[in-house]
């Protein structure tokens, strides 16, 4: 039997005690990154972020996805339709009755949001990130 919180048994190259978290992130993010969290839609600031740059980890500064990867999915949170090779990593979430495919930072383990098979080409899949999870940097490459 696999648990619900499969991520909860794997090992990031970056970990923290809850607290050290706590004193780093700010109240969303925590809820967000440790607690799998949802920001409530359209309340990111990142949704209309539309310059070049990168969309980074807010837990340990890893980099997620290029900002050349971002469309506007209508969601109401920031979408990609691919991460940054090896940024992220993906486990079977089975809560709320559902079966949906949560995605997260490959490096500290932060929950990032959920991955769905419904988006755009070149992928067709839609990477529904919570842009409290996320910290931009504009600039090129
Ligand atoms: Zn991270």
């Amino acid at each position: 039997m696999s648990s619900k919180r499969d991520t909860l048994a794997e090992t990031f190259p970056v970990t923290r005690t809850e607290e050290e978290w706590r004193a780093i992130l700010s109240p969303e993010a925590f809820r967000v990154l440790r607690q799998h969290g949802t920001e409530r839609p359209g309340t990111s600031p990142l949704n209309a972020e539309k310059r070049p740059g990168t969309f980074a980890c807010a837990g340990c500064g890893a980099p997620l996805f290029d900002a050349a990867t971002k469309y506007e999915s209508c969601s109401g949170w920031p979408s990609f339709f691919a991460p940054i090779e090896g940024a992220v990593g993906t486990t079977i979430d089975r809560s709320f009755l559902m079966t949906r495919t949560e995605v997260h930072c490959a490096r500290c383990g932060g929950h990032l949001g959920h991955v769905f098979p419904d988006g755009p080409q070149p992928t067709g899949l839609r990477f529904c990130m919570n842009g409290a999870a996320m910290a931009f940097a504009p600039g090129e490459g």
